[in-house]
């Protein structure tokens, strides 16, 4: 059994998608622990109402192919995720059937209809110790978490920890962001959510992953790849290295290292497949520079100064291109910090206000909103690819 396994796959036709699932899941220790009656949810990542070919939601020929290997064995599967926006049976229905998801129906899974939420108390936690969740889930026996390879303004990179993000009901996301500001909390908090629910199975869809204004609003990119493990940062190690990232780039993994659950380099993972056929060199990445501002951090009283001297140069902005905005006002709703007005239908941000979470580029429908890094933030993070 290997820590993480890659697989080949060229497209979305249903027989491929289903043999490299099965090469992938299979060397990555299988699901005989999926029996008859078992109860599977498969988490997805259905982060908007966005159509499969623009790559921002895990393609439903794969999660058909999944089911497929799944209801064989005679298990009961539910398809589900909170997308961003209201949690609700109206809201996420029409995600599903503009996302394509509906397909899973006919394989013998369900889409989740389960529209409360719970709160969980979770001690144990370094940074959530309490939250709430969407309450579908408790009805699981195991969790399989199937993402989608993207860049991401905020963290870097989605892949399999930050789609747990997706437990969190969509209306409540952007309050999380205003309750974690500082970053490297933030990824914790995700980090605590993935060891809270545990997800038995990572799988990641890296067939067409996402470049450049992601993780709605980017661009589809042809990895051609099927991934697979047990462990979800394990995963992510692997999926970081492939679109040009290192752990020190991406907080959730600095942050699964720290708690042990990932190696130093992605060099040091047993991966069944040849990942470094699939590394994309020119793969387009928004890099928010988490890492640099982390390292800016100090203790000392001229090392904060300091560091927030470095954190006010490095800081990557959300920039409006107005050309590409609709006047919609979905930023300006969802904006946990109050940080938009709306001024002659467009929006305008009060940078003291702005905690950066990139909630507004992430939610912007026509994708007018980027990722704006500054002069010296590209010299030293490296220029975005
Ligand atoms: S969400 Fe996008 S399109 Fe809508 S107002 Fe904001 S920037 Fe413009
Ligand atoms: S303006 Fe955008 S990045 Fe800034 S706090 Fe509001 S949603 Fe977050």
């Amino acid at each position: 059994m290997s820590d993480v396994a890659i697989i080949g796959c060229r497209s979305y036709d249903s027989a491929e998608c289903r043999a490299s699932l099965e090469e992938a899941v299979s060397n990555t220790g299988g699901i005989d622990f999926i029996k008859k009656g078992t109860r599977v949810v498969i988490k997805t990542n259905l982060v908007a109402g966005i159509k499969p070919e623009k790559a921002a939601t895990t393609h439903p020929a794969m999660l058909c192919a999944l089911v497929d290997m799944i209801a064989e064995k005679g298990a009961d599967v539910v398809v589900g995720d909170s997308p961003g926006g209201i949690y609700n049976s109206v809201y996420v229905n029409r995600i599903y059937s503009i996302a394509g998801v509906r397909e899973v129906e006919k394989h013998g899974a369900r889409l989740n209809q389960n529209f409360s939420q719970s709160a969980a108390s979770f001690p144990g936690a370094r940074v959530a110790k309490s939250f709430f969740y969407t309450s579908y889930l408790d009805d699981a026996d195991c969790i399989i978490d199937f993402c989608k390879l993207k860049s991401h303004g905020m963290m870097g990179m989605s892949a399999g920890a930050k789609n747990m993000f997706g437990v969190v009901p969509g209306i409540i996301k952007p309050e999380y962001h205003y309750k974690y500001p500082n970053p490297k909390d933030f990824a914790g908090m995700i980090i605590d959510l993935n060891d809270y629910f545990k997800p038995v199975l990572t799988i990641c869809d890296a067939v067409e992953g996402m470049e450049g204004n992601g993780p709605t609003a980017g661009t589809p990119r042809h990895i051609g790849a099927v991934i697979a493990s047990r462990s979800q940062h394990k995963l992510d190690l692997l999926c970081a290295k492939l679109i040009g990232f290192e752990k020190e780039d991406i907080l959730t993994l600095q942050e699964a290292y720290e708690r042990g659950y990932i190696p130093e380099k992605c060099e040091m993972l047993d991966i069944y497949g040849d990942y470094k056929s699939f590394i994309i060199p020119d793969y387009k990445i928004v890099t928010s520079n988490r890492s640099l501002l982390f390292k800016s951090n100090s203790k000392t009283v001229l090392g904060k100064l300091t560091g927030r001297v470095v954190a006010r140069a490095l800081k990557s902005e959300p920039t409006l291109k107005k050309s590409e905005c609709v006047g919609c006002g979905e930023c300006f709703r969802v904006c946990p910090a109050k940080a938009i007005i709306m001024v002659n239908k467009k929006p305008v941000i009060d940078r003291s206000k702005c905690i950066a979470c990139f909630c507004c580029q992430e939610f912007c429908p026509k994708g007018a909103m980027k990722v704006k890094r500054t002069l010296i933030a590209r010299v030293l993070g490296g220029v975005s690819k």
